[in-house]
């Protein structure tokens, strides 16, 4: 019996680990579609912001009592998981609570904390949930959510609220057992919670609590796998990108845009003509911004993948509160959906993308979405892990104006205006200093 259990989660373990390392590989690929942008400066200052941002979530406290739950959920989930290690190493050979022995007294202090901890995440998502769904926030009732993102964020949190009950039952009945000196069931201790609740399980017999342990342990290590590859089709992809999203987060100034070099290299030309002579002849016409995920940078590619769909931006976009169609959440979710889109037409296509008729710009944002725009950058100081919705609608932008000559009527006249005065006014250049004179 003991080797067709261990069986059983050799191979669930195995196919689990398979699966998401095999949807991990493909969003890995989807990625890497973006043009290249090297991100590899100051290590010192992107290590700084990795800690804070990510690990310390330092955007988060602004709001004092949601960063603290969002804590305890996030913190409180990935440090229980670290008692995931034990299950599975008992899984592979067979044991039960194979690190009694190694660590001794210290082992119900470290499992007294994680269900501390356990309690935490459970009150958390309690509270989330209902703030999503009865107190109905703005952000969360917005439109970019309706359909499977809305449910989406309830999945998850129902699911860690089941997982860790799953968790609390599970050693309920363990430390019940253990009073009872039910065989296998070795003494670890007192655990901090389950200790006190085992007067819950007082009338059961040995069989039907080993039942219920038993039925814990296998729900909840399937459970964890099962969460594990939905992930990667979840916007909680962020709790591992947000790590590396952090980390490579621009270092420039806010307010900097990135100047097109071939633009530049146009006005260098125009304010020292006499470089013009020499200037090396180029045969390939510069292509201007981006109209599908293609022409993005990996960067804006991880941005996508790693977005909360928390609504932050949304809720700080001037656009947005003023009524226009603009929302930064939706531009990020319609690059990830464009994006896995084009991952599975390569993927299909063995490796070669089939004109689909259909790109970001137009077919997932619209140029009224991109002309609301402002650039005040309030998106990006608000989103909690380092995303840059600005620097998406910027590119599409520019492709729009430098590629589709599309720009309302009242612009074309600026663009002249810059393109043969050097200045948004209608004025010559020779003409500009003569107030200076009178
Ligand atoms: S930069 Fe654009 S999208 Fe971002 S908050 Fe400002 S107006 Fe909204
Ligand atoms: S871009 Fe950032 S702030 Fe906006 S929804 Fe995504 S995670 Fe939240």
């Amino acid at each position: 019996m003991r080797i067709v259990q261990e069986l059983l989660f050799v191979i669930l373990f195995g196919t689990a680990v398979y699966l998401f390392s095999r949807k991990a590989g493909q969003i890995r690929k989807n990625i890497l579609l973006g043009r290249d942008n090297d991100l590899n400066d100051h290590p010192d200052l992107r290590w700084k912001n990795l800690l804070l941002l990510a690990f310390g979530q330092k955007k988060m406290f602004r709001n004092p009592l949601v960063a603290v739950l969002h804590f305890f959920v996030y913190a409180g989930f990935l440090i229980i998981n670290i008692e995931i290690l034990e299950i599975i190493l008992d899984g592979i050979l067979g044991q039960h609570r194979l690190f009694v022995p190694v660590l001794g007294g210290l082992y119900p202090v470290l499992i007294g904390l994680f269900e501390i901890l356990a309690v935490l995440v459970l009150t958390g998502c309690a509270i989330f949930l209902v703030r999503r769904n009865i107190l109905k926030l703005k952000r969360f009732i917005s439109k970019d959510l309706d359909g499977w993102p809305r449910s989406d964020a309830n999945y998850i949190l129902i699911t860690e609220i089941v997982l860790m009950l799953l968790f609390l039952t599970m050693n309920t009945a363990d430390q019940a057992l253990q009073g009872r000196g039910a065989a296998h069931y070795i003494p670890t201790g007192n655990f901090w919670i389950s200790g006190i609740l085992t007067p819950i399980f007082a009338g059961m017999s040995d069989g039907t609590l080993e039942v219920i342990e038993r039925g814990c342990w296998w729900l909840h290590i399937a459970g964890v796998l099962a969460f594990l590859n939905y992930l990667p089709y979840s916007k909680h992809l962020h709790i591992i990108l947000a790590f590396p999203n952090a980390y490579y987060a621009s270092l420039e100034p806010k307010g900097e845009m990135e100047n097109m070099p071939a633009v530049q290299h146009e006005v260098q030309l125009m304010l020292q003509p006499e470089l013009a002579a020499n200037a090396p002849a180029s045969d390939t016409m510069p292509k201007f911004g981006a109209k599908d995920v293609t022409d993005l940078t990996w960067k804006n590619l991880l941005d996508a993948y790693s977005c909360t769909e928390c609504g932050r931006c949304t809720a700080a976009c001037p656009a947005n509160i003023t009524g226009k169609r603009l929302s930064p959440r939706k531009i990020m979710m319609d690059t990830r959906d464009r994006l896995e889109e084009v991952g599975r037409n390569i993927k299909a296509n063995n490796g070669t993308f089939t004109d689909d008729n259909k790109t970001l710009l137009r077919d997932y944002i619209t140029e009224e979405e991109l002309r609301a725009c402002t650039t005040c950058n309030a998106c990006v100081q608000e989103c909690p892990v380092s995303i840059n919705p600005l620097d998406i609608i910027l590119q599409l932008r520019r492709h729009l104006v430098m590629e589709e000559s599309s720009a309302p009527a009242e612009w074309t006249g600026m663009f002249s205006n810059i393109e043969n005065n050097m200045a948004p006014w209608k004025f010559s250049m020779d003409d500009r200093d003569k107030w200076a004179t009178e």
